[in-house]
Order: C-alpha cells, then sequence, then structure tokens
C-alpha cells in the first residue's frame, strides 16, 4: 500500500512541478476521496473542486460539508449557468434527461461539462481519480496524458489500483466518505441517474442503468472527438442533433458573456 500511495504523491508532485496551476476535479467519490485525503496530507498546491449540478443526493452535499471540516485545503463549488439550466429544461422537461441518450448528454453537458469549463479555465492541469477497472470506457487512459478536449494536461493517478486498495486506503487512515457507498451505491453521481446495485453487478451498473454501457460517459472524461465519433448510425444521428444543442448552448452562452468558456 504505501509503495502505492508514494506513486500518487510522486505523480502529483510532477504535476505541480510541471504544469502549475493544477486542479483537482473532486466528485466525492470513494477514489477521490482518497485523494483528497492524500494531497491534503501532503500539502500539494492543488486547487481543489466540486461541480454540483443542482440533482446531487443529499448525502453528497453532506460529505461536501464533512470535507470541508475534516481538511483545511478549500473545495470549491461551481454551478451550472442558470440560464442553460432554465433553457434545457423548458426544451425537455425537468427528468428529460431519461427520454434518449441524446438528452442525457445535453443535461450532463450543460449541468457538468460546461462548469467544468469554467474550473479549468487558466490551468494547465487537472486532476481526476479515475480507475481503468471501472468501466470499459477507461481501458484506454493513461496516468499523465494531453487532454485535447479540454487542452490541458490530465494526471490520473489512481489508475492502476483496484477497488479493494481504494477501500483499503479509506479504511486505514479514517478518510471520510459518501455513506451511500454502504448501501450498495459504489459508484455515485446526480440522485436521478443513478441506483443502486446488487452483488456480482458490474460497479457503474448503477450509473444511467437504462443506458448501453459504452455511452456511461457524462462528457466530463470523453474527448469531444470520441463522443462524436463512436457508435452506430443511431448514436450518429443522435449525435448530430447533440451538435445542434450545443451550438444553442452556445449561442444562449453568448448572451450571457460566457463564450469563451464553451468552445464545443
Ligand atoms: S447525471 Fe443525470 S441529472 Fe446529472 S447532469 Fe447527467 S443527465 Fe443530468
Amino acid at each position: 500500500m504505501q509503495q502505492k500511495i508514494d506513486q500518487v504523491v510522486a505523480v502529483l508532485q510532477q504535476a505541480v512541478r510541471e504544469f502549475s496551476p493544477v486542479c483537482f476535479a473532486n466528485s466525492l467519490g470513494a477514489e477521490d476521496m482518497v485523494l483528497t485525503d492524500i494531497i491534503a496530507k501532503n500539502q500539494l498546491n492543488i486547487e481543489m473542486f466540486s461541480l454540483d449540478t443542482g440533482r446531487l443526493p443529499q448525502e453528497t452535499y453532506d460529505l461536501m460539508q464533512e470535507v470541508r471540516k475534516h481538511y483545511e485545503t478549500p473545495l470549491q463549488v461551481y454551478f451550472p449557468n442558470s440560464t442553460l439550466v432554465e433553457t434545457y429544461v423548458a426544451q425537455h422537461g425537468i427528468n428529460g434527461f431519461y427520454d434518449s441518450v441524446e438528452n442525457r448528454k445535453g443535461c450532463c453537458f450543460v449541468r457538468k461539462v460546461e462548469p467544468l469549463r469554467r474550473a479549468l479555465s487558466g490551468k494547465k492541469a487537472w486532476v481526476t481519480g479515475m480507475r481503468r477497472d471501472q468501466a470499459v470506457t477507461r481501458g484506454t487512459l493513461e496516468v499523465s496524458a494531453y487532454d485535447a478536449d479540454q487542452g490541458l494536461q490530465k494526471f490520473n493517478p489512481l489508475l492502476e489500483w483496484s477497488n479493494k486498495e481504494v477501500w483499503a486506503y479509506i479504511r486505514q487512515y479514517d478518510v471520510p466518505y459518501n455513506k451511500l457507498h454502504d448501501q450498495f451505491y459504489p459508484s455515485l453521481g446526480c440522485a436521478p441517474c443513478t441506483r443502486s446495485i446488487t452483488p456480482g453487478e458490474d460497479i457503474r451498473a448503477g450509473r444511467w442503468w437504462w443506458e448501453d454501457p459504452k455511452n456511461k460517459e457524462c462528457g466530463l472524461h470523453v474527448s469531444h472527438g470520441s463522443q462524436v465519433a463512436h457508435g452506430s448510425g443511431v448514436q450518429a444521428v443522435s449525435n448530430t442533433s447533440l451538435q445542434a444543442s450545443r451550438e444553442r448552448i452556445i449561442e444562449i452562452v453568448s448572451q450571457t458573456n460566457v463564450k469563451q468558456e464553451v468552445s464545443a
């Protein structure tokens, strides 16, 4: 375990040394709580932020508050642009994300991707808690690679950690974690898009459970090119519509003076 922790610290130190300013996108999931603990204990110069989509479970807000009390490292929270949310809801309804992959990605774009771009603005690198074995969409990740979509370096220092190792760290160092993990929610996101799983199911089976596994990314960790390119003809149609939706979003954003932050 200590060797793995040392490797994570070395990766994070390299990020700070070579790519400052660096930020950490803290989803408050189990992996990200390990990174929170490591960053705080080693007093690494890495800004930490979370995205509040407006649809998070109460337990995630409880953890957000606990992190604030437990660690001295500040956690900045970014919210969606209210005009974009209002427009999306007017077009698709408050739960329109259930209707199609296109609608779901549109909601994730408004509530996650656009705020993420604001959070990453001015940074040279970002850190995530992604692990290789979390999903079929994450098999080709690297510990450090240029993120062409966001235009900065991306570090995944826990890439080769197993779920068991993540939880061994949390238990050993008494790290705060989301109480939903104790109720068979291994992977957490927005409340309406996350359900508990049963033993034997894939750990991300509870995320957007009504969709095909290859669609199960929210846009935060999929390059724009791969989002548009992968999939069948049906998806290609959906992505064309999604692109149209993005153009509408950009139009709205340009009216709210944040155009440069949404370079779709
Ligand atoms: S996870 Fe669900 S509610 Fe959250 S932003 Fe994506 S579609 Fe919307």
